[in-house]
């Protein structure tokens, strides 16, 4: 079963407070009776006591006589509060009598105070009971008193109205708590509701591909807050995503127009008998469809290092090693164009995936030897800082123009491309270099003078925590 929030959330509240009001009502209402049944019990004795003593004093000793009237007062006085007077004398002779003066009003005293209390409170079985009392003067025993009043307490018909009164300011304050928990509920859930509402709202417009929807109110509750954080996150991500796939198809499919529109062009001249299909034309083509191939296989590279799932493999890896190893397999190239290579240095071993930064090396050392010309020096030094390793490889070739620094590590961007041409580099090499770094938590900086030569210095920590190849 699914409930709203607003409905779990005041439904929640409103059963708390009920559950509170009724605690509440039913402690204090179990303390005020208590309290009230000592009251009215210890007030009875005390009651008692006062009607033996002001009949007490209606005996005149010097004649031995009692004062009838003020008797008969004070005893029905007595009789409407409850209490059955009878008054004797010393020799045990009725002075004064209750149910002689009249019964029937006794009775119906009796009568009414044992049905309250019988309906009110069936399990205290009270009773009307009688007490005697001595009547004392002058610590002179002058009669005997008896009171017969119901115990072991009774309540008037002011102390019902009074608890009845008290019940009732209860009861109104706990259905007023529970109408003020209700609508505290709805309106709490209302102001929680709305908000995530509205990040369903636009959750499902990113999912419709509207990336650059964002939700901007903030709602003052951090949960909520953080949760609208993360999605502006997220389509944000996607965003960035979305252009550079558009970016990356577009920038591919720049890239093969032109190798493409030139073989087109020129099969097509030797197709029409426009021109002969002379060696140099055919190779010419072949050296299109040569940087064609390059092309796709380095976009293969970059596809496979940017790949999401890509996990590094890593191991104990030697630069040092690594990178004369490499020198070792450019021999061939490094001896055509009569460049002076050195590598100094050395630096602890690190805990990398051997192929990929094997792949950096590569890319570096292989731009050093492509932009150097003939004759040129290409210098390798391997240092160490506490945490991580240096590879600084600089070469004395072609240089960058200040201006295209920035972008040489952005996919397909070749410095002054005409120039470049014939290098057949596609610019994506240092896009390489730079995600594969980014993966391993290394970072590389440049200096370039056009014309004077480029250095580039590659950092790499030691040991890395796992980075998301897609940074
Ligand atoms: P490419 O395949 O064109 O070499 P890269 O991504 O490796 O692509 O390099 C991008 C651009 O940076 C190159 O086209 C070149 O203009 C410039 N570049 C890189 N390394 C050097 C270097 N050592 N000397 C001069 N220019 C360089």
């Amino acid at each position: 079963m699914k409930f709203s929030l607003k409905a779990k959330l005041s439904l929640a509240i409103a059963l708390v407070v009920l559950l509170t009001v009724a605690l509440i009502s039913f402690l204090s209402n179990y303390l005020i009776q208590n309290q009230f049944k000592g009251y009215i019990s210890s007030q009875q004795a005390k009651t008692a006591h006062q009607i033996v003593e002001s009949i007490s004093v209606q005996y005149d000793a010097d004649t031995g006589s009692w004062d009838a009237d003020f008797i008969h007062t004070i005893g029905m006085y007595a009789l409407y509060d409850g209490y059955i007077v009878k008054v004797y004398d010393k020799d045990g002779k009725t002075v004064w009598d209750a149910e002689t003066c009249d019964m029937n009003l006794c009775i119906q005293m009796m009568d009414n105070i044992s049905h309250r209390m019988m309906t009110e409170y069936p399990t205290i079985n009270g009773e009307f009971t009688t007490k005697t009392f001595p009547a004392m003067q002058d610590l002179t025993e002058i009669g005997t008193i008896s009171i017969s009043y119901y115990g072991p307490f009774f309540l008037s018909e002011d102390d019902f109205l009074f608890l009845d009164a008290l019940n009732k300011i209860l009861v109104g304050v706990g259905i007023a708590s529970l109408v003020i928990a209700v609508v505290t509920g709805i309106f709490l859930a209302k102001r929680l509701s709305k908000p995530l509402l509205k990040t369903v709202e636009v959750t499902k417009d990113i999912a419709d591909g509207k990336y650059g929807t964002r939700i901007l109110n903030e709602t003052g509750t951090i949960e909520v807050d953080q949760l609208i954080d993360s999605i502006n996150h997220l389509a944000e991500s996607l965003e960035k995503q979305e252009a550079l796939r558009r970016k990356l198809t577009a920038d591919v499919a720049h890239e093969l127009r032109t190798p493409l529109a030139t073989v087109q062009s020129h099969l097509e001249a030797i197709l029409e008998g426009v021109w002969e299909p002379t060696r140099d034309r055919l190779e010419s083509c072949y050296d299109e469809m040569n940087r064609l191939g390059s092309l796709v296989s380095d976009l293969e590279r970059l596809a496979k290092v940017e790949s999401d799932n890509l996990k590094l493999n890593k191991t104990e890896v030697s630069l040092r090693e690594l990178t004369e190893k490499i020198l070792g397999s450019y021999e061939k190239e490094l001896e055509d164009k009569n460049l002076n290579v050195k590598l100094s240095g050395n630096c602890s071993s690190i805990s990398a995936d051997r192929d990929r930064i094997g792949q950096v090396l590569i890319n570096l050392i292989s731009n050093a030897v492509k932009y150097t010309t003939d004759g040129g020096k290409i210098r390798i030094t391997l240092s160490e800082t506490e945490g991580s390793v240096v590879f600084h490889i600089q070469d004395n070739g072609i240089g960058i123009s200040e201006e295209e620094i920035p972008y040489i590590f952005e996919r397909f961007y070749r410095a002054d491309k005409s120039r470049n041409r014939n290098t057949g580099g596609s610019g994506i090499g240092l896009a390489i270099v730079k995600s594969i770094l980014s993966a391993h938590g290394g970072t590389i900086e440049v200096e370039s003078r056009l014309n004077e030569g480029s250095a580039f210095m590659l950092t790499l920590p030691k040991s890395q925590d796992d980075v998301s190849l897609m940074k």
